[in-house]
């Protein structure tokens, strides 16, 4: 196996490559590491042991005055490297986009804000030229302090002393600040009265949090709304008021020790937790699970970080106790980033605020990542990440704006052989999320300072983000399908050639089709030049048509009564009275409002459904995830049977093994086990069938179903026991937030 890097940081002229080579050689590990434009690329070769040592190694072992600003890591197949060796700079003659994703607070600054006898002892707003703000705070390049949200700050004397002095390590560190001339942060109530600042701001917010309270606490890239996660009142309160029923929310703990009490952490997870991205990790809860219970309910698994600001770091450490700390944002509205929105939307959410006086220039969520098959996926790439490029093996031969899809929406700006994908958009569902939009578009473009000369937005004619281009870009719009956009995507990080083709299954819940229908189950044979829709699921219906998307009972019926027809009357798993059921299978078979799918999403939901676990639910793939932990409590290998001819996969027997299951009282768990089963068994056979077709051997897994880490981790190892080599998404999500970087490089086979 080979694990590609780039880091950017100070990584050049400071003993870093020497250090690689070392290591390197030390783990018996072959490849090379070299100068860029943007910092140091890194491949290496080995076992996969080895491998995650040396990425872990390779930031904590690295020189002391070496410092990461970011790094991207993906695993890939080998590429047979003969030695290690320290390569020529490479001068990819470029133009290096100076603006850094804001970078959680370095070492040396949190052991000074924690140091009695330092200036800046207890200082939330530390930084130096290693750590602190960057993209939340810069309001135009280049990157110098009047261009920043500090711009209103004057350094006192001390402060200006070290800026100016070349070997501080505050040396034109652009948010350089103190007690005496920073920002500071103040509490209010929500009716907008000062109650206190700085050092009694913070212990009264304490105080608050440890007596129940919501608190809007104003951070990086907007707004937290937090509490006491051991308190259950708290916390049912805050999922109240903010309208948000069941979905999970992140919880942030003081240090990795006290979080690896609640939740079981291994080496990779313990690596992206104290990344310098420190993004949301998902992981599993121990049996010892402590915390409030409406946390991350009916769940086997919370999303969980560490401190990346100094007002975070004093805080928790001062609360001695973990809080669940999530976007301050009614549901499908960007998160609130500044005063005059935080009294307006966050009355009747937040109970006090605690803000501060250095604004947030743009709006950045928290990333959110899941590790599955020994790799880092990403479900959410913002905070840390942003604006960092995903680096192309090809040139893009003008510069391309990618709109995004309508869902979980990124956007992005690809230009020689850089796609720069933006923070996290979320869904295009309200005004405020389409101001969001615009805004994003326009910063972007800025930020990378070029015209787009083609436009590409998704196929669905009903998308916001493509209703935006038919109206900002109508003369250089071209539209691709979704799926193939998600199967691009995944080849394109995944460093893939021209020339190259692969079996692309993209299963995600919902995409619109060449044929106008509603896609989702998809096998394509595809290239970066086009596609051919080789499989996919058996086209069934979804009554209500979105309706069935909140409610998969409406697909479980439809999906039973095409297996078993006239006896469906005779089922007694759904959930409907005979009346509503009746009706049901009428529209049915009549179809009205039933539009057809082929979608692999729905058919989770369906299958969750069928056997009791959520007919309703209240967040997206909330069935799905939890047929997915139903299924981790199984070892089971059994599965069920399926068809796959005349270009379609038959998921028809599928359904009818399970009801057999129930009828025999076989256990939740193994029927769920045994389903995800039968979907990797169909993720092989259709390779199988269809490399004796192509000859490509070459699989890549994309769209959302593929967060599965069940579904995964199982496909990706069987399909490498048949010789196949397996594409996975790691440096973008899988789900819809990584289709614009497919739409970017579509735009150059056109
Ligand atoms: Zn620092
Ligand atoms: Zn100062
Ligand atoms: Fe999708």
């Amino acid at each position: 196996m080979r694990l590609k890097l780039h880091i950017s940081g100070l990584v050049q002229g400071v003993g870093f490559r020497p250090f690689v080579y070392r290591l390197a050689k030390e783990l018996g590990l072959k490849g090379y590491v070299l100068n860029n434009n943007s910092g140091v690329s890194i491949e290496v070769e080995g076992e996969k042991r080895e491998l995650d040592n040396f990425l872990v190694r390779v930031d904590s072992d690295k020189p002391d005055i070496s410092k990461f600003f970011s790094l991207q890591h993906n695993f890939l197949n080998d590429s047979g490297f003969d030695n290690f060796e320290i390569r020529d700079s490479l001068e990819d003659g470029f133009k290096n986009i100076s603006i850094l994703p804001d970078i959680s607070v370095c070492e040396e600054c949190s052991s000074e804000i924690t140091d009695p006898q330092d200036r800046r002892f207890m200082y939330l707003f530390t930084n130096c030229t290693d750590c602190g703000p960057r993209f939340t705070i810069i309001e135009d390049l280049p990157y110098d302090r009047k261009n920043t949200s500090m711009n209103k700050f004057v350094m006192c004397h001390d402060c200006q002393s070290e800026y100016n002095e070349s070997g501080s390590r505050r040396f034109h560190a652009q948010p350089n600040a103190c007690n005496i001339c920073g920002p500071f942060i103040s509490l209010y109530d929500l009716e907008g009265n000062l109650l206190c600042s700085k050092e009694d701001a913070l212990e009264r917010a304490i105080n608050l949090i440890h007596a129940g309270n919501v608190i809007g606490v104003k951070g990086l890239g907007g707004y937290h709304l937090v509490c006491d996660a051991t308190n259950e009142e708290a916390v049912v309160r805050l999922r109240e008021r903010k309208n948000r029923d069941e979905k999970p929310m992140a919880v942030m703990f003081p240090d990795l020790y006290t979080a690896g009490k609640e939740v079981r952490i291994n080496m990779l997870e313990e690596r992206a937790l104290t990344s310098v991205e420190k993004p949301i990790v998902i992981v599993n809860k121990l049996d010892s699970f402590s915390l409030a219970e409406s946390v991350s309910p009916g769940n086997n698994t919370v999303g969980v970080f560490l401190p990346y600001t100094p007002l975070h770091h004093i805080m928790l450490k001062k609360l001695k106790k973990p809080v669940v700390a999530t976007s301050a944002n009614l549901t499908d509205d960007p998160i609130v980033i500044d005063e005059k929105d935080a009294f307006a939307r966050l009355s009747g959410i937040a109970d006090f605020l605690l803000i501060h006086n250095r604004g947030i220039v743009r709006r950045c969520d928290d990333s959110v990542v899941r590790i599955a098959a020994d790799r880092q996926i990403p479900v959410r790439r913002s905070r840390g990440y942003a604006p960092v490029p995903v680096i192309l093996p090809f040139k893009l031969d003008k510069p391309v704006l990618a709109l995004g899809p309508y869902m979980n929406n990124t956007i992005a700006v690809g230009v020689d052989n850089k796609v720069y994908l933006s923070q996290h958009i979320g869904d295009l569902d309200t005004p405020l999320a389409m101001e969001f939009y615009e805004e994003t578009i326009n910063d972007l473009l800025s930020i990378v300072d070029v015209t787009p000369e083609i436009v590409v937005g998704d196929m669905h004619p009903g998308y916001n983000s493509t209703k935006y281009g038919e109206k900002k870009y109508p003369d250089r719009l071209v539209k691709i399908q979704h799926h193939f956009a998600h199967i691009l995507s995944c080849m394109a990080e995944n460093g893939l050639s021209p020339k190259d083709e692969v079996i692309g299954f993209a299963f995600d819940g919902t995409g619109y089709g060449t044929d106008k229908t509603i896609w989702g189950g998809e096998v394509m044979i595809a290239s970066y030049m086009g596609f051919r829709r080789a499989l996919h699921l058996r086209p069934y219906r979804l009554p209500g048509g979105d309706k069935a998307v909140k409610e998969p009972c409406r697909t479980a019926l439809s999906l039973l009564y095409d297996t078993f027809g006239e006896k469906t009357y005779n089922l007694q798993f759904t959930p409907f009275q005979d009346n509503e059921r009746d009706l049901l299978i009428e529209i049915i078979k009549k179809s009205i409002n039933c539009p057809l799918t082929t979608s692999m999403g729905r058919l989770f939901d369906a299958v969750a459904s069928i056997i009791g676990l959520h007919h309703k639910i209240s967040y997206h793939a909330q069935a799905a995830i939890a047929l997915e932990q139903l299924a981790g409590k199984s070892a089971d290998t059994g599965a069920y049977p399926f068809v796959i001819s005349n270009h379609m996969i038959y998921q028809l027997p599928v359904i009818d093994g399970i009801v057999d299951d129930l009828k025999a009282g076989v256990p939740g768990p193994v029927i769920a086990r045994r389903f995800h089963n039968t979907i990797v068994n169909i993720i092989v056979d259709a390779s199988v069938q269809l490399r004796k077709e192509t000859g490509i051997s070459q699989v890549a897994l994309t769209g959302g179903v593929f967060q599965n880490s069940i579904l995964m981790e199982c496909a990706v190892r069987k399909l490498e026991e048949n010789g196949f080599s397996t594409l996975v998404h790691q440096l973008v999500p899988p789900n819809d937030g990584g289709i614009s970087l497919g739409q970017a490089v579509s735009a150059n086979f056109m």
